[in-house]
């Protein structure tokens, strides 16, 4: 949790304004993550690039970046290694416009490429922007090298072009600046398939502001939220359940907590009329929140929630430090909510009871200190999780989209693919998010394994080997990706497919769902000349 430029008055207002939303649109808009924005007559960084975006390893150019400040400030500095440098605004120095409000700084790219290290997985940080007589900014650059590798880009038109795992869009300063989700989801839609759960929204030069998840359709009962379609807006015919924006690109990583943690507002915390009310959208302090979706802070940003509770044997519980493992994993409350454990599996979870009461590391709370909550207050309150575990969905599948004001070259392109497709991953990852680093887990994990979450946007096209048994009987065998249910269809003509038999889902055989696994269908064609394919659904 970082709040360097807090100024939560002003946090709230931006809430406040979501909560507007919520009755004019009944679309619901939960936010994130601490960057909050500066108050008004303070000068306050709008939008920061560097230029280019993503610095390939062997670039030896010199670097831009480039700040829009608020306030006209007198001056506008750069603390790097601890020095201040000064940017201008002036039309030198490599400032493009003097006078716009947007100041800059000229690096050498060896000043830039010497700070990666390999715990900062490719996003380094370089320094503060610090307008003055305003807070400090700190800005972390987002550097290719090799070993994230080079991906086959796709043209679209003159606007648009795509790789596997995402669509990137030229938009307009004025679009970044004032973002119409609706908009790009139906720009999206216009060149990919309606088969997406999730959208998320990158923004490269974009508003600084919180990532945060939007709901689009909810169709699940007991959770608290109200069933709703709002998809036809966006573009779909009711697949798409929400949206999520990163209006800052160096936080966008799908193979980490910050993504399972925007992914899980979709169902979680709407339970009014709980002991959790007092948290919504998050959490209520208490041992529910040391998980990933925290507790809510003064204004409704989410915050980790760092500890970890012991019995004492008296009902009570001793504090200990909080760790990883829990930071980065649903518990069963939040599986309940998200549709993947069934209600048996929920364990007593507690509250306490003042919610202003800050806890240290070495205490013991008392059980008079504490309120217990079950699943079954949760579904006095608002009915059973339905669908249940048993029937909920439990393959997702998500498409990330890249505004940005130039079509991006092909190593920030490979660099933004790189960091969707680790929404896939099957083992922890190392990660870094802000000044955070360690080791995350991606959504597989995070579920224990319930869930998987597929962020190719171009679908499966498994290669079948097909052999003849006997008595017209036929062996297809390809890479099965759990999760994936594949129809094998027969066609006599490569026009018309049929349907062979149901579909098979792919067996998990490998424990850590890791490695396609191998899956063999028989078929009885009954003709002289047969095709076959398996189309995937997921
Ligand atoms: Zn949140």
């Amino acid at each position: 949790m970082k709040r360097e430029n807090g100024k939560p008055q002003l946090r709230i207002m931006i809430y406040t304004r979501q909560m507007h939303h919520i009755i004019k649109y009944s679309s619901i808009v939960l936010c994130c993550v601490a960057i909050t924005i500066g108050a008004a007559a303070v000068p306050d960084v709008t939008r920061m690039w560097f230029t280019p975006p993503v610095i390939p390893l062997d670039f030896t150019g010199s670097i831009s970046f480039e700040a829009t400040v608020t306030e006209s400030p007198t001056s506008v500095m750069f603390e790097y290694n601890g020095v201040d440098r000064v940017m201008y605004d002036d039309g030198t120095h490599g400032d493009l416009v003097p006078a716009d409000g947007t100041w800059t700084t000229i690096f050498q790219a060896n000043e830039i490429l010497t700070k990666l290290t390999p715990s900062r997985v490719y996003r380094p940080f370089i320094g503060y922007c610090k307008p003055g007589g305003g807070s400090r900014y700190s800005i972390f650059a987002e550097i290719w090298t090799p070993d994230i590798g080079i991906v086959d880009v796709r043209p679209l038109s003159t606007n648009a072009q795509e790789t596997d795992y995402l669509v990137n869009f030229k938009a307009t300063k004025s679009q970044l600046m004032s973002f119409s989700a609706s908009y790009w989801a139906n720009q999206f839609y216009s060149v990919c398939e309606d088969s997406f759960d999730f959208i998320q929204f990158v923004h490269i030069a974009g508003k600084r502001g919180n990532r945060y998840h939007s709901i689009v359709k909810n169709s699940v009962q007991g959770i608290g939220l109200n069933i709703y379609d709002n998809s036809a807006t966006f573009g779909s015919s009711g697949r798409l359940k929400g949206y999520t924006v990163y209006p800052l690109s160096n936080l966008f990583d799908c193979g980490v907590r910050n993504f399972n943690h925007e992914i899980g507002h979709q169902w979680i915390n709407f339970l009014s009329g709980t002991p959790f009310s007092s948290g919504i959208s998050h959490w209520p302090k208490g041992d529910v929140a040391i998980n990933i979706m925290g507790f809510s802070l003064q204004g409704g940003a989410g915050g980790r929630y760092y500890y970890t509770f012991t019995p004492d044997g008296q009902g009570g519980f001793h504090v200990g430090t909080g760790n990883g493992t829990n930071s980065h994993s649903f518990n069963n409350m939040e599986l309940y909510l998200m549709g993947l454990v069934p209600a048996a599996e929920v364990g007593t979870f507690f509250v306490l009871k003042n919610q202003n009461l800050n806890l240290t590391v070495g205490q013991t709370l008392q059980f008079s200190d504490i309120t217990l909550v079950t699943v079954d207050d949760v579904i006095s309150a608002k009915g059973v999780r339905t669908p249940a575990s048993a029937n909920a969905q439990s393959t997702f599948r998500c498409a990330t989209v890249v505004l940005s004001e130039q079509l991006l070259d092909v190593h920030a392109v490979s660099f933004y693919d790189w960091f969707a497709r680790r929404a896939e991953a099957k083992q922890q990852l190392s990660y870094a998010s802000g000044f955070a680093t360690g080791t995350s887990n991606p959504f597989y994990v995070a579920t224990g394994a319930r869930a998987v979450m597929f962020s190719k946007i171009a679908n499966e096209t498994p290669t079948l080997n097909i052999s003849w048994l006997a008595n017209d009987q036929f062996s297809l065998s390809f890479l099965g990706k759990l999760g994936i249910q594949y129809q094998p269809q027969v066609s006599s003509n490569l026009v018309t497919w049929v349907n062979m038999g149901p579909p098979v889902l792919a067996p998990l055989i490998q424990p850590s769902g890791d490695n396609p696994v191998s899956v063999t269908v028989t078929t009885s064609p009954g003709m002289s000349t047969g095709f076959w394919r398996v189309e995937c659904a997921y």
